[in-house]
């Protein structure tokens, strides 16, 4: 896979969870209906374009695969606080929502898990 394939899927990747914890949080106040999926709320909107724009940024999309397993964190520790949250709630549920994404992104992220650890013992 190349490196801005990835790069990709992985902005669509954290739009989508961002999405589920707001909906989910009923932060906007009501249920929103799946067409609404990027009816965000302010903050979670604020959230999702500074998620975004660290994704877009990285300087190691082509060594890792996701922002959930680098070691690097680029993050403010204000937005990663926030964005913690949202992948222990969204986490889960994103098997739900978009089961072949969910498995994609983990057989990609357990890839990259055994090729660091191979990398750290050579
Ligand atoms: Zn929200």
């Amino acid at each position: 896979m190349d490196t801005e394939k990835k790069r990709a899927l992985e902005g669509d990747v954290m739009s989508k969870m961002i999405a589920i914890y707001c909906r989910g949080n009923k932060h906007r106040g009501r249920t929103c209906t799946p067409q609404d999926a990027d009816a965000l709320c302010p903050d979670c909107r604020r959230l999702r374009d500074y998620a975004l724009d660290r994704v877009a940024g990285c300087p190691r999309m082509e060594i890792k695969t996701f922002c959930s397993v680098c070691p690097v964190h680029c993050y403010s520790r204000d937005m990663r606080e926030q964005i913690r949250a949202v992948m222990r709630y969204s986490g889960p549920r994103m098997l739900l929502h978009h089961p072949f994404m969910t498995i994609h992104h983990m057989w990609l992220d357990h890839q990259a898990r055994k090729r660091a650890r191979k990398e750290m013992h050579a």
